[in-house]
This record gives C-alpha cells, sequence and structure tokens, in this order.
C-alpha cells in the first residue's frame, strides 16, 4: 500500500542579506519554481537547509520520498582533482559537502534523486566524474548555453537517448530546453550514462544505470512545467518514481 503523501526533499542555497536591517544575516532559500514544480505534480515539497552534522543529515534523509538538488553555484573543482580555471564563478563549499553527503545517503537508501542544473553537475562529481569549469574549454563550437531569451522559453534542442529512463519520462528524442549554464559534465562519472546532448555535444542530461533512480538534467525544468508538458512531465516522472520508493519503505 501506497503512502499517501509523497514528500520531496528539495536542496537549497544561501543568500547574504545586503541591505538594511537584517544586513549582513543569511538566508536559506530555494526559487518558488521548484515548489510548484513538485507539487504540480502531487508531490508535497519539502526545504532542507544546509547542515553540518551528520546524524542531522540521515534525519532529514528520513523524512523523504525523493530529493531534489536544486540550481546554484560552481561546485568546487578541487572535488574533481583540478585546481580553479580563472573562468571559475563563486563557489559554496560546505553546500557541496553537504549535498555530496545526502547523495551518498540517499543512493544507499535507494532513494530517488533528481538533479537540476548545478544538481546534475553535482551528482556527476559526487560519483567520480569531472567537469568543465566553463564551456570554452569546450572543444566543439558553442550554442547558446545562457540563453538572453525568458527562462520559460525552450532554446536549444536536447537530443534524448531512447534506451533511458529520461525518455520513458518524457516520451520524445528530441525536445526544446531551456539553457542557464557556463559548465558542464566533461568526463561521466563511472556506472552513469549520457541521456541527453544537445547538437554542440554538450551533456545535458546524465543517469544511473541499472534499478535506481539517479538522474541529472542540464536545464531548468521548473522554470518551464507550467508552459511546457514535456518539463512537467519530469517532475511527474519524478514523484511516480518517488512514490514507488514510499510505497516499498
Ligand atoms: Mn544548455
Amino acid at each position: 500500500m501506497s503512502k499517501k503523501a509523497i514528500i520531496i526533499g528539495i536542496t537549497t542555497n544561501l543568500m547574504r542579506i545586503d541591505t538594511g536591517s537584517f544586513f549582513g544575516r543569511e538566508r536559506a532559500f530555494v526559487g518558488r519554481d521548484y515548489v510548484n514544480g513538485v507539487s504540480a505534480a502531487g508531490g508535497v515539497p519539502i526545504l532542507l537547509p544546509v547542515i553540518f552534522d551528520r546524524p542531522s543529515m540521515r534525519e532529514q534523509i528520513d523524512l523523504v520520498d525523493g530529493l531534489i538538488l536544486s540550481g546554484g553555484q560552481d561546485v568546487v573543482p578541487s572535488l574533481y582533482g583540478e585546481e580553479p580555471s580563472h573562468l571559475l564563478e563563486s563557489t559554496y563549499p560546505e553546500r557541496d559537502a553537504y549535498e555530496i553527503e545526502m547523495a551518498r545517503l540517499a543512493y544507499e537508501r535507494q532513494i530517488p534523486i533528481f538533479g537540476i542544473c548545478r544538481g546534475l553537475q553535482l551528482l556527476n562529481v559526487a560519483f567520480g566524474g569531472t567537469l568543465y569549469q566553463d564551456l570554452s574549454q569546450h572543444s566543439k563550437p558553442q550554442l547558446q548555453h545562457s540563453q538572453k531569451s525568458q527562462p520559460h522559453v525552450g532554446t536549444h534542442t536536447v537530443e534524448v537517448n531512447a534506451k533511458t529512463k529520461l525518455f520513458k519520462m518524457v516520451k520524445q528524442k528530441t525536445i526544446q530546453a531551456n539553457s542557464f549554464h557556463h559548465q558542464a559534465v566533461k568526463g561521466l562519472a563511472p556506472g552513469f550514462i549520457v541521456n541527453a546532448k544537445t547538437k554542440d555535444d554538450l551533456i545535458e542530461g546524465i543517469e544511473k544505470e541499472g534499478s535506481s533512480f539517479v538522474l541529472g538534467v542540464q536545464w531548468h525544468p521548473e522554470l518551464m512545467h507550467e508552459t511546457c508538458s514535456v518539463a512537467a512531465s519530469l517532475f511527474q516522472g519524478f514523484v511516480n518514481h518517488c512514490n514507488s520508493y514510499g510505497a516499498k519503505s
């Protein structure tokens, strides 16, 4: 018998307030679009702040049927054995450490994990892969991956590998995706396959082989789900996987 509610934990970012009475204080936050994307798919979203003690992280994981790794800063390159390039942008090392541990805990428990943008990059690094610190390090001519169009507009084509979990979710071989990233997967983590690419040969989606659900996309379906059924189907597919996990636990 499945649980009544499917609880989806969404990782959060940190913002330092730069004006007013609370100048210098910090806020834990995430874009509301992630919350809305989960709600629209029938999940119950909860936000997971970055914390530092591992027993509490395990308590957080025990609350959820699924984990979304949200967008944000660049992953610290030392985590994949590189010095920082001059093109690296801002990082948040505590969040990297937290999310790597949360991904490990979720994977151990076979809790489905969905990485979005930075979340995909974090997953790849957490499982042993590497990143281009900037897309200019990629050898082929590039499409526009930091689009100037509005956030909900799909701009570049993503070609989906038909033999993947991603394809089962979107049921289309090509989709139009929005794009807001200056980094991408370089060396794929062991045990993962590429499930989506752009025409300039950049990896736009990855997933772990086998029965577990560990999947990331480089674009931002949370910004598109209200106007694009394919983006909505990603949240729906994820929540459905989390429902099967909840039914087992
Ligand atoms: Mn892109």
